[in-house]
């Protein structure tokens, strides 16, 4: 009987011995989840009475808190693309910051989508559309790289995915003072994150249309799209902005398709530009031979990603050849940067042309 007691006793040290340090000293069952809610002296092991949290291997407690635990859970769909981006998020190439006091025109890369940061010779920023909704974090990533705390304006400039997708994560992490998009709607998820986000941040949407003008000091900046109407076609909604600064111009033109331009055209507003940020990807329904020729860019930037629509269009670079546009694609050159100081623009790629 004595013999077995001992064993029983021996058994028992070992028992304890292979416990890791720590894990006997805060009590609580884990769950399935893996964790636990801390019932008694939470304060002691730096948790708020009932805070649900983890123990790590090595004995330290790993904290999470309700609001993510929740959030998570109903929006699942959202969850989904934030691990799809952290994937991602490791190969952005952060463009280089440029010297203040020129007009910098950020086109970041976020795959197959739009997102364009425009940095004001006096230091106010618009944002142009924030890719898809997996790009989301991306752009967060350049916007605050770039030392981008509150965007002066955000444009949406047309309900698409690869357009506003990104927004509500840009809505959540930085203050918006104002934003505009287009008198349209679109019966989406992702829009109505975005609708979310604009409310939750205390802003209503103003519209973007053709003769609006945004209030910036040092530049120009004037909608010409939409002129009118364009029912079910959301491309050709889209805002079109165009930015003059001194004696440089550039013309962002979002998902507009002949459409939108023919109205454009017939409007008889000043096309020309330096720099243009092509129609809808290098889609074919876009930069018809007209509105090329109307704007005659030096530079002509096609964001774009891999993707099965064809884009950009062969012929739509040939016809940019002919108007001897030097064609620029972030899928080929990452972010592209345009830096002009009123007279004359250069333009820097995070990755060089194979
Ligand atoms: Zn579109
Ligand atoms: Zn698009």
């Amino acid at each position: 009987m004595k013999k077995k007691l001992t064993s029983l006793f021996l058994l028992f040290a070992l028992i304890i011995s292979f416990i890791p340090a720590g894990a006997d000293a805060h009590p609580g069952r884990t769950d399935s989840k893996g964790g636990h809610t801390c019932r008694t002296n939470c304060a002691k092991w730096g948790l708020e009475d009932g805070e649900y949290h983890y123990h790590n291997s090595d004995g330290t407690i790993k904290r999470t808190n309700t609001t993510t635990e929740t959030k998570s859970t109903t929006t699942e769909k959202k969850d989904k693309s934030t691990k799809k981006v952290d994937s991602k998020a490791t190969e952005i190439v952060l463009p280089k910051k440029q010297t203040s006091g020129t007009l910098q025109v950020y086109f970041f890369d976020v795959d197959q989508g739009d997102s364009t940061l425009i940095i004001t010779p006096k230091n106010q920023y618009i944002l142009i559309d924030g890719g898809n909704n997996d790009q989301g974090k991306n752009v967060v990533k350049y916007l605050t790289h770039l030392g981008v705390k509150t965007l002066d304006v955000m444009i949406a400039t047309h309900p698409d995915a690869d357009h506003i997708g990104g927004l509500d994560d840009v809505l959540k992490a930085l203050d918006v003072k104002q934003v505009f998009a287009p008198k349209v709607q679109h019966n989406t998820q992702t829009f109505e994150d975005f609708l979310t986000a604009v409310k939750n941040e205390g802003r209503t949407i103003k519209t973007a249309k053709a003769g609006v003008s945004l209030e910036l000091e040092g530049i120009e900046a004037e909608f010409l799209s939409p002129v009118n109407d364009y029912g079910n076609n959301l491309n050709d909604w889209s805002a079109v902005l165009k930015v003059t600064y001194n004696e440089t111009s550039f013309l962002f033109a979002g998902d507009a398709e002949y459409a939108a331009e023919k109205d454009m055209l017939a409007e008889d507003s000043d096309l020309k530009a330096d720099v243009l940020k092509i129609g809808h990807h290098g889609s074919k329904t876009s930069t018809s031979k007209a509105f090329a020729d109307a704007v005659s860019p030096k530079y002509a930037i096609i964001s774009v990603g891999k993707n099965s629509y064809g884009h950009p269009d062969s012929g739509i670079l040939a016809r940019l050849k002919n108007i001897n546009a030097t064609a620029y694609r972030t899928d080929k050159q990452g972010t592209i940067t345009a830096v002009s100081d009123g007279k004359k623009i250069t333009l820097v790629t995070t990755k060089q042309l194979k």
